[in-house]
């Protein structure tokens, strides 16, 4: 028997051997828990979830690579995040989009005046004091009739149209 063969028959390459296959296995496991970690911060589709831990499951140690080239590229809270702070962002545009018509300052759409050049804004319900939009028939408040204003209200300018995507 040659040094070699008695090498592979012995202990020793049994025990290192059987070591490297545990490594393997463990390292295999790892990278099957990553891609579900990561797939369940970037998928919200389950099904989508179970497709990637299956690929890793399947196909050992390549398949974490090949997730990684399909993978999102954005975490779904960054995501919402973002959606979030763009809707902020639209709202505080379109109240800003209400102005005066006559010094374009500011206002609030339950002002009744400017508060700048006091310009008449809007006409109060007689009633319950609410403010009324130029074209109520009657007051959603308190349900009291709109009479017709005695004179014609310079009319608020709408907030700017939402783009369509
Ligand atoms: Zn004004
Ligand atoms: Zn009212």
């Amino acid at each position: 028997m040659t040094v070699v063969a008695s090498f592979f028959s012995s202990g020793t390459w049994l025990a290192v051997r059987n070591l490297l296959i545990f490594f393997a296995v463990v390292f295999w496991l790892a990278t099957v828990f990553w891609i579900y970690k990561d797939a369940r911060r970037r998928l919200e589709d389950p099904w989508l979830i179970g497709v990637s831990v299956m690929l890793g499951v399947i196909v050992p140690f390549l398949g974490v690579f090949v997730y990684m080239l399909f993978r999102p590229p954005e975490y779904l809270e960054d995501v919402r995040e973002r959606e979030l702070e763009i809707k902020a962002m639209e709202d505080r545009l379109s109240k800003r989009d209400l102005h005066c018509p006559v010094c374009r300052s500011e206002v609030d759409v339950s002002f009744l005046v400017c508060p700048i050049c006091t310009t008449k804004l809007k006409q109060a319900c007689v009633n319950c004091k609410q403010p009324l939009e130029a074209l109520w028939q009657v007051c959603p408040y308190c349900e009291t009739q709109v009479e017709p204003a005695a004179v014609a209200l310079p009319a608020l300018e709408p907030p700017r149209r939402r783009r369509a995507r």
